[in-house]
Protein backbone atom coordinates (compact mmCIF):
# COMPACT_ATOMS: atom_id res chain seq x y z
CA UNK A 1 0.00 0.00 0.00
CA UNK A 2 1.59 3.28 -1.19
CA UNK A 3 0.51 6.35 1.04
CA UNK A 4 -1.03 9.25 -0.78
CA UNK A 5 2.11 10.93 -1.80
CA UNK A 6 4.07 8.76 -3.03
CA UNK A 7 3.93 7.66 -6.77
CA UNK A 8 1.91 4.13 -7.34
CA UNK A 9 3.65 1.28 -7.61
CA UNK A 10 2.91 -1.31 -10.48
CA UNK A 11 4.70 -4.68 -11.19
CA UNK A 12 5.08 -5.48 -14.63
CA UNK A 13 5.20 -9.44 -15.37
CA UNK A 14 6.04 -10.75 -18.72
CA UNK A 15 9.11 -13.39 -19.51
CA UNK A 16 9.33 -11.08 -22.97
CA UNK A 17 11.65 -8.37 -22.37
CA UNK A 18 10.10 -6.60 -25.24
CA UNK A 19 6.35 -6.32 -23.77
CA UNK A 20 7.85 -5.36 -20.41
CA UNK A 21 9.92 -2.48 -22.30
CA UNK A 22 6.65 -1.55 -23.90
CA UNK A 23 4.52 -1.08 -21.21
CA UNK A 24 7.33 0.58 -18.50
CA UNK A 25 8.01 3.10 -21.11
CA UNK A 26 4.57 3.93 -21.31
CA UNK A 27 3.68 3.58 -17.89
CA UNK A 28 6.89 4.83 -16.21
CA UNK A 29 6.69 8.93 -16.34
CA UNK A 30 3.96 8.33 -13.90
CA UNK A 31 4.38 5.21 -11.77
CA UNK A 32 7.10 3.03 -10.01
CA UNK A 33 7.89 0.28 -12.10
CA UNK A 34 8.88 -3.54 -10.64
CA UNK A 35 9.54 -6.06 -13.47
CA UNK A 36 9.15 -10.12 -13.03
CA UNK A 37 9.64 -12.44 -15.85
CA UNK A 38 8.42 -15.17 -13.87
CA UNK A 39 5.65 -16.58 -12.02
CA UNK A 40 7.85 -16.83 -8.74
CA UNK A 41 9.74 -13.95 -8.76
CA UNK A 42 6.51 -11.61 -9.29
CA UNK A 43 5.08 -13.52 -6.42
CA UNK A 44 7.99 -13.03 -4.09
CA UNK A 45 8.10 -9.66 -5.14
CA UNK A 46 4.34 -9.43 -4.41
CA UNK A 47 4.91 -10.41 -0.66
CA UNK A 48 7.78 -8.23 -0.21
CA UNK A 49 6.75 -5.25 -1.12
CA UNK A 50 3.12 -5.36 -2.48
CA UNK A 51 2.12 -3.29 -5.63
CA UNK A 52 -0.80 -0.73 -6.17
CA UNK A 53 -1.58 -2.92 -9.18
CA UNK A 54 -0.26 -6.19 -11.48
CA UNK A 55 -0.14 -6.34 -15.10
CA UNK A 56 -0.22 -9.89 -15.75
CA UNK A 57 0.82 -12.01 -18.71
CA UNK A 58 -1.04 -15.21 -19.07
CA UNK A 59 1.38 -17.34 -21.26
CA UNK A 60 4.66 -17.47 -19.20
CA UNK A 61 7.23 -20.37 -19.15
CA UNK A 62 6.61 -22.59 -15.34
CA UNK A 63 3.81 -21.04 -13.72
CA UNK A 64 1.13 -19.23 -15.79
CA UNK A 65 -0.59 -16.13 -15.20
CA UNK A 66 -3.70 -17.74 -14.38
CA UNK A 67 -2.00 -19.79 -11.10
CA UNK A 68 0.07 -16.57 -10.55
CA UNK A 69 -3.36 -14.88 -9.84
CA UNK A 70 -4.74 -17.96 -8.45
CA UNK A 71 -1.80 -17.80 -5.71
CA UNK A 72 -2.16 -13.78 -5.29
CA UNK A 73 -5.71 -13.85 -4.44
CA UNK A 74 -5.26 -17.08 -1.91
CA UNK A 75 -2.52 -14.89 -0.46
CA UNK A 76 -3.78 -12.69 2.79
CA UNK A 77 -0.77 -10.22 2.05
CA UNK A 78 -1.51 -10.52 -1.68
CA UNK A 79 -4.97 -10.75 -1.91
CA UNK A 80 -6.16 -7.05 -2.19
CA UNK A 81 -3.72 -6.16 -5.27
CA UNK A 82 -5.60 -5.60 -8.24
CA UNK A 83 -4.45 -8.02 -11.20
CA UNK A 84 -4.97 -6.62 -15.16
CA UNK A 85 -4.27 -9.51 -17.27
CA UNK A 86 -2.43 -8.52 -20.53
CA UNK A 87 -2.07 -11.00 -22.97
CA UNK A 88 -2.18 -12.32 -26.44
CA UNK A 89 -5.14 -14.83 -25.91
CA UNK A 90 -8.24 -13.28 -27.13
CA UNK A 91 -10.34 -16.14 -26.35
CA UNK A 92 -13.46 -14.90 -24.75
CA UNK A 93 -12.94 -18.44 -22.44
CA UNK A 94 -10.03 -17.29 -21.52
CA UNK A 95 -10.94 -13.45 -20.68
CA UNK A 96 -14.29 -14.96 -18.32
CA UNK A 97 -11.42 -17.68 -16.77
CA UNK A 98 -9.05 -14.38 -15.54
CA UNK A 99 -12.04 -12.60 -14.29
CA UNK A 100 -13.48 -15.38 -13.06
CA UNK A 101 -10.13 -15.89 -10.44
CA UNK A 102 -10.04 -12.64 -9.49
CA UNK A 103 -8.52 -10.58 -11.94
CA UNK A 104 -10.09 -7.04 -12.27
CA UNK A 105 -9.54 -6.10 -16.34
CA UNK A 106 -7.94 -7.99 -19.31
CA UNK A 107 -6.30 -6.28 -21.77
CA UNK A 108 -5.69 -7.94 -25.26
CA UNK A 109 -2.42 -7.52 -27.04
CA UNK A 110 -2.12 -5.69 -28.91
CA UNK A 111 -3.56 -2.44 -27.25
CA UNK A 112 -4.26 0.72 -27.96
CA UNK A 113 -1.77 2.61 -25.60
CA UNK A 114 -4.16 5.29 -24.58
CA UNK A 115 -7.12 2.92 -23.72
CA UNK A 116 -4.69 0.56 -21.77
CA UNK A 117 -3.48 3.83 -19.88
CA UNK A 118 -6.70 5.04 -19.03
CA UNK A 119 -7.72 1.68 -17.67
CA UNK A 120 -4.86 1.32 -15.88
CA UNK A 121 -5.34 4.44 -14.38
CA UNK A 122 -9.12 4.01 -13.36
CA UNK A 123 -7.58 0.86 -11.86
CA UNK A 124 -4.83 2.49 -9.85
CA UNK A 125 -7.89 4.98 -8.71
CA UNK A 126 -9.97 2.43 -7.46
CA UNK A 127 -7.39 1.17 -5.46
CA UNK A 128 -6.47 4.40 -3.81
CA UNK A 129 -9.78 5.04 -2.19
CA UNK A 130 -9.95 1.43 -1.43
CA UNK A 131 -7.04 1.93 0.56
CA UNK A 132 -7.55 5.18 1.90
CA UNK A 133 -11.00 3.45 3.53
CA UNK A 134 -9.49 1.01 4.62
CA UNK A 135 -6.76 2.56 6.62
CA UNK A 136 -9.52 5.32 7.74
CA UNK A 137 -11.13 2.08 9.30
CA UNK A 138 -7.88 0.33 10.98
CA UNK A 139 -6.54 3.40 12.72
CA UNK A 140 -7.25 4.70 16.05
CA UNK A 141 -9.08 7.66 16.19
CA UNK A 142 -7.31 8.99 19.53
CA UNK A 143 -3.16 7.94 18.77
CA UNK A 144 -3.47 7.98 15.05
CA UNK A 145 -1.59 4.47 15.54
CA UNK A 146 -3.01 1.22 14.24
CA UNK A 147 -6.15 -0.20 16.02
CA UNK A 148 -6.48 -3.74 17.39
CA UNK A 149 -8.22 -4.43 14.26
CA UNK A 150 -5.17 -4.07 12.28
CA UNK A 151 -3.23 -5.98 14.56
CA UNK A 152 -5.24 -9.04 14.72
CA UNK A 153 -4.81 -8.69 11.11
CA UNK A 154 -1.30 -7.80 11.29
CA UNK A 155 -0.67 -10.67 13.46
CA UNK A 156 -2.21 -13.41 11.42
CA UNK A 157 -0.26 -12.84 8.35
CA UNK A 158 3.03 -12.08 10.11
CA UNK A 159 1.91 -15.58 11.86
CA UNK A 160 1.74 -17.58 8.99
CA UNK A 161 4.69 -15.87 6.98
CA UNK A 162 6.69 -17.73 10.49
CA UNK A 163 5.13 -21.08 10.19
CA UNK A 164 6.59 -20.73 6.79
CA UNK A 165 9.80 -19.08 6.68
CA UNK A 166 10.45 -20.84 9.96
CA UNK A 167 11.74 -17.48 11.75
CA UNK A 168 10.66 -16.51 15.16
CA UNK A 169 8.31 -14.14 15.91
CA UNK A 170 7.87 -11.64 18.68
CA UNK A 171 5.03 -9.57 20.55
CA UNK A 172 5.62 -6.56 23.19
CA UNK A 173 2.46 -6.14 25.61
CA UNK A 174 2.67 -2.33 26.95
CA UNK A 175 0.40 -0.57 29.43
CA UNK A 176 0.62 2.69 31.48
CA UNK A 177 1.46 2.54 34.55
CA UNK A 178 -0.77 4.05 36.97
CA UNK A 179 -2.69 5.67 34.41
CA UNK A 180 -6.16 6.02 36.24
CA UNK A 181 -4.55 8.06 38.39
CA UNK A 182 -2.50 10.34 35.90
CA UNK A 183 -6.66 10.77 34.91
CA UNK A 184 -7.71 11.41 38.25
CA UNK A 185 -4.67 13.89 38.95
CA UNK A 186 -4.93 15.92 35.38
CA UNK A 187 -7.92 15.22 34.16
CA UNK A 188 -9.38 12.79 30.99
CA UNK A 189 -7.86 15.36 28.60
CA UNK A 190 -4.67 15.69 29.93
CA UNK A 191 -4.77 11.92 29.74
CA UNK A 192 -5.88 11.61 26.11
CA UNK A 193 -2.79 13.98 25.64
CA UNK A 194 -0.17 11.76 27.22
CA UNK A 195 -1.71 8.96 25.32
CA UNK A 196 -1.05 10.33 22.38
CA UNK A 197 2.53 11.04 23.38
CA UNK A 198 3.59 7.84 24.25
CA UNK A 199 1.95 5.81 21.51
CA UNK A 200 4.07 8.29 19.23
CA UNK A 201 7.04 7.93 21.01
CA UNK A 202 6.96 4.44 20.60
CA UNK A 203 6.17 4.55 16.80
CA UNK A 204 9.08 6.31 16.49
CA UNK A 205 11.34 3.99 18.02
CA UNK A 206 10.67 1.28 15.98
CA UNK A 207 13.30 0.91 13.34
CA UNK A 208 12.40 -1.90 11.01
CA UNK A 209 9.67 -1.51 8.10
CA UNK A 210 7.85 -4.33 9.42
CA UNK A 211 7.61 -3.39 13.49
CA UNK A 212 4.37 -2.70 14.24
CA UNK A 213 2.38 -1.02 16.89
CA UNK A 214 -1.36 -0.80 17.68
CA UNK A 215 -3.24 0.82 20.67
CA UNK A 216 -4.45 -2.68 22.03
CA UNK A 217 -7.19 -0.67 23.62
CA UNK A 218 -7.40 1.92 27.09
CA UNK A 219 -3.99 2.35 28.09
CA UNK A 220 -2.31 -0.99 26.60
CA UNK A 221 -0.63 -0.83 23.32
CA UNK A 222 0.90 -3.58 21.46
CA UNK A 223 4.26 -4.18 19.08
CA UNK A 224 4.79 -7.01 16.50
CA UNK A 225 8.53 -7.58 16.07
CA UNK A 226 8.50 -10.09 12.90
CA UNK A 227 11.71 -11.81 12.76
CA UNK A 228 12.93 -11.28 16.20
CA UNK A 229 13.67 -13.65 18.76
CA UNK A 230 13.35 -13.37 22.57
CA UNK A 231 17.22 -11.65 23.01
CA UNK A 232 16.07 -9.15 20.16
CA UNK A 233 12.41 -8.37 21.65
CA UNK A 234 14.19 -7.60 24.87
CA UNK A 235 16.58 -5.01 23.80
CA UNK A 236 13.64 -3.84 21.59
CA UNK A 237 11.52 -3.63 25.18
CA UNK A 238 14.35 -1.74 27.13
CA UNK A 239 14.90 0.82 24.50
CA UNK A 240 10.91 1.42 24.55
CA UNK A 241 10.61 1.53 28.33
CA UNK A 242 13.85 3.75 28.51
CA UNK A 243 12.15 6.38 25.90
CA UNK A 244 9.01 6.63 27.85
CA UNK A 245 11.23 7.03 31.10
CA UNK A 246 13.08 9.87 29.21
CA UNK A 247 10.00 11.75 27.89
CA UNK A 248 9.58 12.68 31.85
CA UNK A 249 5.88 13.77 31.28
CA UNK A 250 5.40 14.15 35.31
CA UNK A 251 3.05 12.12 37.06
CA UNK A 252 2.56 12.19 40.89
CA UNK A 253 1.15 8.72 41.91
CA UNK A 254 2.56 8.61 45.30
CA UNK A 255 4.58 4.99 44.93
CA UNK A 256 5.31 5.30 41.84
CA UNK A 257 8.56 7.30 39.37
CA UNK A 258 7.53 11.01 38.82
CA UNK A 259 7.12 10.64 35.19
CA UNK A 260 4.90 8.39 33.25
CA UNK A 261 6.24 5.11 32.82
CA UNK A 262 5.21 2.23 30.95
CA UNK A 263 5.18 -1.73 31.73
CA UNK A 264 6.47 -4.36 29.41
CA UNK A 265 5.50 -8.69 28.40
CA UNK A 266 7.49 -10.09 26.28
CA UNK A 267 6.83 -13.17 24.08
CA UNK A 268 8.17 -14.94 21.73
CA UNK A 269 7.80 -17.80 19.52
CA UNK A 270 10.62 -19.46 17.87
CA UNK A 271 9.52 -22.05 15.67
CA UNK A 272 5.69 -22.36 15.64
CA UNK A 273 4.09 -25.75 15.86
CA UNK A 274 1.13 -26.21 13.52
CA UNK A 275 -1.10 -26.69 16.41
CA UNK A 276 -0.07 -23.28 18.44
CA UNK A 277 -1.93 -19.83 17.89
CA UNK A 278 -1.41 -16.12 17.62
CA UNK A 279 -4.21 -15.75 20.49
CA UNK A 280 -1.38 -18.12 22.81
CA UNK A 281 1.66 -15.60 21.71
CA UNK A 282 -1.04 -12.84 22.83
CA UNK A 283 -2.04 -14.54 25.90
CA UNK A 284 1.77 -14.95 26.57
CA UNK A 285 2.59 -11.41 26.37
CA UNK A 286 -0.51 -10.79 28.55
CA UNK A 287 0.99 -12.95 31.09
CA UNK A 288 4.40 -11.49 31.21
CA UNK A 289 2.95 -8.19 31.68
CA UNK A 290 1.39 -8.94 34.57
CA UNK A 291 4.73 -9.87 36.45
CA UNK A 292 6.09 -6.76 34.98
CA UNK A 293 3.23 -5.12 36.89
CA UNK A 294 3.77 -7.29 40.32
CA UNK A 295 6.94 -6.52 39.70
CA UNK A 296 7.22 -3.32 40.78
CA UNK A 297 6.19 -1.64 37.46
CA UNK A 298 8.68 0.15 34.96
CA UNK A 299 10.23 -2.76 34.06
CA UNK A 300 10.29 -5.38 31.42
CA UNK A 301 9.22 -9.02 31.84
CA UNK A 302 9.34 -12.31 29.71
CA UNK A 303 7.81 -15.53 30.31
P1 LIG B 1 -1.57 -0.16 36.24
O1 LIG B 1 -0.23 0.41 36.57
O2 LIG B 1 -1.87 -1.38 37.04
O3 LIG B 1 -1.76 -0.37 34.78
O4 LIG B 1 -2.62 0.94 36.73
P2 LIG B 1 -3.64 1.74 35.84
O5 LIG B 1 -4.22 2.80 36.68
O6 LIG B 1 -2.98 2.21 34.58
O7 LIG B 1 -4.70 0.61 35.53
P3 LIG B 1 -5.29 0.21 34.15
O8 LIG B 1 -4.21 0.03 33.15
O9 LIG B 1 -6.20 -0.95 34.40
O10 LIG B 1 -6.16 1.49 33.82
C1 LIG B 1 -6.39 1.94 32.57
C2 LIG B 1 -6.95 3.33 32.71
O11 LIG B 1 -6.76 4.01 31.47
C3 LIG B 1 -8.45 3.36 32.91
C4 LIG B 1 -8.89 4.63 32.25
O12 LIG B 1 -9.04 5.63 33.22
C5 LIG B 1 -7.73 5.03 31.38
N1 LIG B 1 -8.10 5.14 29.98
C6 LIG B 1 -8.48 4.14 29.14
N2 LIG B 1 -8.76 4.66 27.92
C7 LIG B 1 -8.55 6.00 27.99
C8 LIG B 1 -8.66 7.08 27.06
O13 LIG B 1 -9.02 6.91 25.87
N3 LIG B 1 -8.36 8.33 27.49
C9 LIG B 1 -7.96 8.55 28.76
N4 LIG B 1 -7.67 9.78 29.11
N5 LIG B 1 -7.85 7.56 29.67
C10 LIG B 1 -8.14 6.31 29.29
MG1 LIG C 1 -2.30 0.92 33.09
Amino acid sequence: MTNALQQPMILIVDDVPVNVQILAEILSRIYRIKVASNGLDALKIAEREPPDLILLDVMMPGMDGFEVCRQLKGNAVTSKIPVIFVTARHAESDEEHGLNLGAVDYITKPFVIPIAKARIRNHIHIKQQADLLESLALIDALTHIPNRRRFDEVLASEWKRAVRDKTPLSLVMIDIDHFKHYNDKYGHGAGDICLQRVATEIFRSLVRPADLVARYGGDEFVVILPGTNQQGALLVAERLRDRIEKMVLPQTHPVSESVVTISLGVATQAKIPEFFLPKMLNNTAQNALDLAKEGGRNRVCSH
